[in-house]
């Protein structure tokens, strides 16, 4: 790429860049080699079958098409039916699917259906309000824009009360 560019890939500065790089793809793309259901198969008897929320969960993504950041905070919703994952367990699900090339659209769908496969819960919903450098710096440059976007399951999908209740919760 610092070739394509038109770099002098022999500068000091960008010896060690190829290498570093290398580096940091393993940690920001890590999550093609981890599944979800190492964080949610530990589960917990639960009787209390109220909607679980872990909001503004911070997360970090690439998006496939320019291979620049998109970023902002995942808000994961489920109603247990008698299962519970542990709190920190959704957080890890966020992060196994955003630290791949990805697009918003799928990586919310892709949380969604992990929770669904592995916690069987009556709904499930999730909402992800994030930034994308592909918007800001390149392209239409709308710093601040965001986009959202929203995947409702079961119970929640079924009952548009539910869904006031989470965003309610999200904004609270
Ligand atoms: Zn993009």
């Amino acid at each position: 790429m610092l070739e394509g560019i038109g770099e002098d890939i022999h500068r000091e500065g960008l010896l060690d860049t190829p290498d570093r790089i290398a580096r940091m793809c393993e940690q920001i793309y890590g999550g093609l080699y981890e599944n979800a259901a190492t964080h949610l198969s530990k589960q917990f008897h639960a009787t209390n079958n109220n909607i679980v929320l872990e909001k503004d969960i911070t997360f970090y993504s690439t998006c496939e098409h320019h291979l620049l950041p998109f970023y902002g905070k995942a808000h994961v919703a489920y109603i247990p039916d008698q299962r519970v994952a542990g709190l920190s367990k959704l957080a890890r699900t966020v992060e196994v699917f955003a630290r791949r090339p990805q697009i918003q659209e799928n990586l919310t769908a892709q949380i969604a259906d992990a929770l669904e496969e592995y916690l069987q819960p009556k709904g499930v919903m999730v909402m992800i309000e994030a930034e994308h450098m592909c918007m800001t710096m390149r392209g239409v440059q709308k710093p601040g824009s965001k986009t959202v976007t929203t995947i409702v399951r079961g119970a929640f999908a079924e009952d548009f009360t539910l869904q006031q209740t989470f965003l309610q919760m999200v904004k609270g």
